[in-house]
């Protein structure tokens, strides 16, 4: 909340109830407050200026949403990480965010990766088929060879995965023996140890 109110601020209406206090501070505004000085200079210091007029009403439910604990309740085992991280790539790929590109191929990009990460790349051509859009030679093998690769590494994944519970297993049993053995005093009996 701090990083869009700090930038919906202005010298006229500051908005930083939600910035840390303290003369360490990261706001310029809630620093020199801090300091003892008089704070101002939003135009320079602000570095990702927002209309508030314009922006707040379509950024303000998206923020708490994300500050919502609901949400962060559904992040506590961490899991979430790479799965966005895979599906921001494949938003990225389709329209760079170095660049700037008209909304309808923003949403374009958005609904086509999320398609694509939820059901894989078969997806797009059902959404082609919809869209009445005949799919060619070279877009059907396209298609076969993502999804391909998309299942090779997903297999490599669950591979890499059995390998690491195997070993914690194993390390797991290790330790339950050596456990048991110094309990009772010395080695315990083993095929082949006498
Ligand atoms: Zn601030």
């Amino acid at each position: 909340m701090a990083s869009i109110y700090h930038g919906f601020s202005t010298d006229d209406h500051p908005q930083h109830q939600f910035c840390p206090p303290g003369p360490d501070s990261w706001c310029f505004y809630k620093r020199s407050i801090g300091e003892h000085l008089y704070p101002s200079g939003h135009k320079v210091r602000v570095h990702t200026p927002l209309n508030y007029n314009l922006l707040h009403q379509h950024l303000e439910p998206i923020y708490n949403w994300l500050t919502s604990i609901d949400l962060l309740r559904r992040c506590e085992l961490k899991t979430t990480q790479n799965p966005n991280e895979s599906f921001h790539h494949s938003v990225w790929s389709r329209c760079s965010k170095k660049n700037f590109h008209s909304l309808r191929r923003v949403q374009f990009a958005l609904v086509s990766a999320a398609a694509e990460h939820n059901s894989g790349p078969a997806a797009i051509s059902a959404i082609k088929k919809a869209l009445g859009i005949q799919e060619g030679y070279h877009g059907h093998r396209l298609c076969q060879q993502r999804a391909k690769k998309r299942l090779y590494l997903s297999s490599q994944e669950q591979q890499k995965k059995a390998k690491k519970r195997k070993k914690m297993r194993a390390a797991a049993q290790e330790k339950a023996r050596l456990e048991k053995e110094a309990e009772e005093g010395g080695p315990a009996y083993q095929a082949g140890m006498f």
